[in-house]
């Protein structure tokens, strides 16, 4: 997992002062929106990687005989 793709991180800023390079500027304020986009994007799929993670980890657990009463996981998936 990167830097960047870190899932837990929920608040991210654009605009032209957040350019380290072109602040003031409306190539800036472009930039820095692109950058941010990219990083929403790298995110979701962060999140869809683990919750795939977390769902094959429960029907491992599941066909090794773990889990609760009624066909419940540790993860509460039946
Ligand atoms: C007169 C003037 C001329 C310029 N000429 C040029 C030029 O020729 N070339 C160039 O590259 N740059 C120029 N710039 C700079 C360029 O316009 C800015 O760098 C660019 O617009 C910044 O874009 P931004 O999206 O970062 O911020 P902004 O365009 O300032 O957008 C921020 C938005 O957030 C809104 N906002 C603020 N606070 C809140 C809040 N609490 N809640 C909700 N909304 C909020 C604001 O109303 C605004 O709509 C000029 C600027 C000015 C003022």
């Amino acid at each position: 997992m990167t830097k960047n793709s870190f899932p837990c991180v929920r608040l991210l800023f654009a605009g032209e002062a957040t350019s380290p390079t072109a602040f003031g500027t409306l190539h800036g304020a472009r930039l820095s929106g692109v950058r941010e986009a990219d990083r929403v994007l790298d995110r979701m799929e962060a999140v869809e990687r683990m919750a795939r993670e977390i769902g094959r980890i429960a029907v491992v657990h599941e066909v090794n005989g773990g889990g609760g009463g009624g066909g419940q996981n540790q993860f509460g998936f039946k």
